[in-house]
């Protein structure tokens, strides 16, 4: 129980007030105290002072939980919630092990640079065996009752081409020297991070990512070694595979003389900012050149939204004018509530001519997908998704743009199960 030690001021901290039931996802849909961040630090509480095994029920009561961050936010004691969830789950894991599955995909899959693309190269060579077109946005569903995709689950086409295996992406992994000459043609310098559903299941925005920055005078290059940011893992409490992927990404980029690592994922540019800077600082780890190599990563690390609109001034030409459609936009947790990132997408959007922008009324509401809760429990996680789909329909948007792919996944699958009638769409796809 030593690494909970440190945890205990911060659930102290905790005065039971109730404030962060009210805005809690999962608590508005289950109605149980255990569901919601005051139910949760109780039970870690005891779970601390030794008056609590780790049961099932305990794991269950911790897991019900999508990290949106909304309890640390309005919580008016300032306890880190999230910190005390992700440690309760990373303790659990270490004193019980993960699920067979689980583990075999983390540390066997995820963890390594060749077994996943791989592993999804051959799931996307026989994914019409398993799954039909669905006929809308995007989306296929399972032909078998299969588990994790069946329930009429929307689920994501995989790309037939990978994008870091493109033949244009993969001609921009060389870095190429800055002389004064190339310098003033293009005096900023991105390197573009993928992250897992850019590179599997949504290419065309990196693409576009990349195609925007070119437009607005920068310089991209693409790293080939990079690798899963390792946010699955680590909102599983494997903190151990999510390290691994954590250095394996900042040699990655290392070599390359860059301004700004950039990516199109909210998720992506939270861990990368924030949280490798939390797995790489750990007693066994830290030494003064980590620290400073941790550090220089981080700090160039940049939403693509928050580059476009604020470093890069851009502009967006607009599409059709006499043709403009409604769009909406959902903050997703992480740019949000972790970044403070608000403005910037909007601005890129509003900045268009051809879209007229509509704010939703919960554009803030988490869309469901996080902290692995559509993964351990579709039917809570889909639920929450539903405030999210009535919000977009209720604002008449035929487009909701986002910034973040695994956001898009999760509401392109509640607007179908929904009935609501608009396209997701991520920013740049939009500028
Ligand atoms: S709002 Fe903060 S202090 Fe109040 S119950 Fe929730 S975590 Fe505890
Ligand atoms: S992080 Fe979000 S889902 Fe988890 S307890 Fe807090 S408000 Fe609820």
């Amino acid at each position: 129980m030593e690494e909970l030690k440190h945890l205990k001021d911060e659930i102290n901290k905790c005065v039971k007030c109730g404030t962060c039931r009210s805005i809690c996802p999962t608590f508005r849909v289950i109605g149980r105290e255990s569901a919601s961040a005051r139910g949760k630090i109780t039970l870690i509480g005891a779970r601390f002072n030794s008056e609590l095994d780790i049961t099932d029920a305990y794991l269950k009561h911790i897991k019900e939980c999508t990290m949106c961050g909304a309890c640390r936010d309005t919580c008016p004691n300032g306890v880190d919630t999230i910190g005390i969830i992700n440690a309760a789950r990373a303790q659990a894991v270490k004193e019980q092990g993960l699920p067979l599955a689980a583990n075999l995909f983390l540390k066997n899959i995820l963890d390594s640079s060749k077994l996943m693309p791989f592993a999804l190269k051959c799931a996307a060579r026989f994914q019409g065996v398993f799954f039909k077109d669905s006929g809308v946005d995007n989306g296929l569903l399972s032909r078998f009752s299969l588990p994790l995709v069946g329930q009429g689950r929307l689920i994501p086409p995989l790309a037939e081409t990978f994008f870091l295996d493109m033949p244009e992406v993969k001609a921009l992994a060389s870095d190429t020297a800055r002389t004064e000459k190339n310098r003033a043609a293009r005096p900023l310098k991105a390197a573009f991070y993928a992250g897992c559903g850019v590179n599997y299941l949504m290419p065309n925005v990196g693409v576009k990512s990349i195609e925007a920055v070119r437009k607005a005078g920068g310089d991209v290059v693409v790293p080939d070694s990079q690798v899963c940011c390792g946010m699955p893992a680590y909102y599983m409490g494997d903190v151990e595979t999510a390290r691994n992927l954590a250095l394996k990404n900042i040699e990655a980029f290392e070599g390359y003389d860059c301004d700004y690592i950039v990516t199109a994922c909210a998720t992506c540019t939270y861990g990368l900012k924030s949280v490798f800077k939390e797995l790489l600082s750990g007693e066994s780890i830290r030494s003064r050149e980590m620290t400073a190599r941790v550090n220089a990563f981080c700090s160039k690390v940049m939403d693509i939204t928050v580059l476009l609109a604020d470093v890069l001034k851009y502009r967006s030409e607009g599409g059709n004018k006499d043709a403009k459609r409604i769009v909406t936009y959902h903050d997703p947790c992480h740019l949000n509530r972790n970044l403070g990132v608000r403005d910037e997408p909007r601005e890129l959007l509003k900045g268009n001519s051809s879209l007229v922008f509509k704010q939703m009324r919960f554009p803030c509401s988490c869309c469901g997908l996080g902290g692995g809760v559509s993964l351990t429990n579709y039917e809570l996680s889909i639920e929450i998704t539903k405030r999210k789909a009535e919000s977009v329909r209720d604002s008449g948007a035929e487009v909701v743009a986002t910034a973040c792919p695994g956001c898009i996944v999760q509401i392109r699958d509640g607007l179908h199960r929904y009935g609501v009638d608009a396209e997701v769409k991520h920013v740049v796809e939009l500028l």
